[in-house]
């Protein structure tokens, strides 16, 4: 039996200890360790890579805290639109969906289109559609909101900017309230020697309705190939697009040798960096080992393996 692991995150950006709260702290070090808890049960129990990504990000999904189903970010029309992906690193299938609406767990909607479909990605109202079809869960508006992402978004609503989730400043008295920052992502490797790879976000706060970022483009936001890594990346996703970002990870393994850990320090300390690209990524290999980089103050994130290793994490080490 190989190692077998999980690693996940919650978004990057400004996160700094000053604008935290103890007890905001702790209650998202709880929902990380509850997501991790729920994709390495699937892995203890025997279940596949791809299994434990789709659980530990719905679990994500589901919490108001993170940029990702519930609590996603508005878009300029005040609507919240979701994108997700998943890939499995074993046969190098994939699925995504971009800007859906009222989908409750978009990374179920992406699983559907890679099991259930003959196609990659599918958007907008066919993404809807389809959905319906397959009978996924949908939810009313009311369930997304959050008042803190609401004003977020009145603050920037009548420029023409956008703002990565995390690096919105807020003021400590609105803090209690919730910080709630983070598109979501999990890489995973089962006992099988299979890796796969998940992210799902609401995008960015004031974005254009439409407008797509990295999380579901294969190989930008996500990517997964058994013979060199499974990567979820967060950040400013545009960026991350022109980067092909998870797959030049891949590529800096495959093609050049590198390690997991120094591919990935590559791409987020010099490649991105040299286009502003702002965020970080998880990673994971075929022989368990794992990695977490980032380029901005923090990151949420956490990882656990079947050597004892379990850790959630938030700013800069
Ligand atoms: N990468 C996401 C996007 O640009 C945002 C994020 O990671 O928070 O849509």
């Amino acid at each position: 039996m190989s190692t077998y692991a999980i690693v996940i995150h919650g978004g990057a950006g400004t996160i700094l200890p000053a604008a935290m709260t103890n007890e905001l702290e702790r209650s998202y070090k709880t929902a990380l360790q509850e997501a991790m808890d729920a994709g390495f049960s699937c892995l203890s129990a025997g279940g596949t890579s791809v299994e434990a990504v789709k659980a530990a990000v719905i679990s994500l999904e589901d919490c108001i805290l993170f940029n990702a189903g519930r609590g996603a970010v508005f878009a300029k029309d005040g609507s919240q639109e979701m994108d997700a992906s998943i890939m499995d690193g074993s046969n190098r299938m994939a699925g995504a969906i971009a800007a859906v609406r009222n989908i409750r767990n978009p990374v179920e909607l992406a699983y559907t289109v890679m099991t259930h479909s003959q196609h990659v990605m599918l958007n907008g109202k066919g993404a809807q559609e389809f959905a319906k079809i397959h009978g996924l869960k949908t939810e009313p508006d009311e369930y997304f909101y959050s008042a803190f992402r609401h004003q977020q978004w009145k603050q920037m609503q009548d420029t023409d900017e956008t703002a990565l989730d995390h690096s919105v400043t807020i003021p400590s008295s609105t803090a209690t309230e919730g910080k709630k920052f983070g598109t979501v992502g999990a890489v995973a490797v089962d006992q099988y020697g299979n890796i796969a790879a998940a992210t799902s976000t609401g995008g960015m706060t004031n974005k254009q309705w439409g407008r797509v970022g990295d999380s579901p483009i294969i190989g930008a936001g996500t990517y997964a190939n058994n013979k060199t890594c499974a990567i979820s990346c967060t950040g400013h996703g545009e960026p991350f697009i022109r980067a092909v970002t998870a797959y030049d990870v891949s590529c800096l393994m495959e093609y050049k040798g590198l390690s997991l850990q120094e591919a990935m320090h590559l791409v987020v300390h010099d490649k991105l960096l040299k286009i502003d690209g702002e965020g970080g990524m998880i990673g994971v290999d075929a022989s368990g080992n794992t990695a977490m980089v980032f380029n901005s103050e923090g990151m949420y994130r956490g990882r656990r393996n079947s050597e004892g290793l379990n850790e959630t994490l938030i700013y800069k080490l």
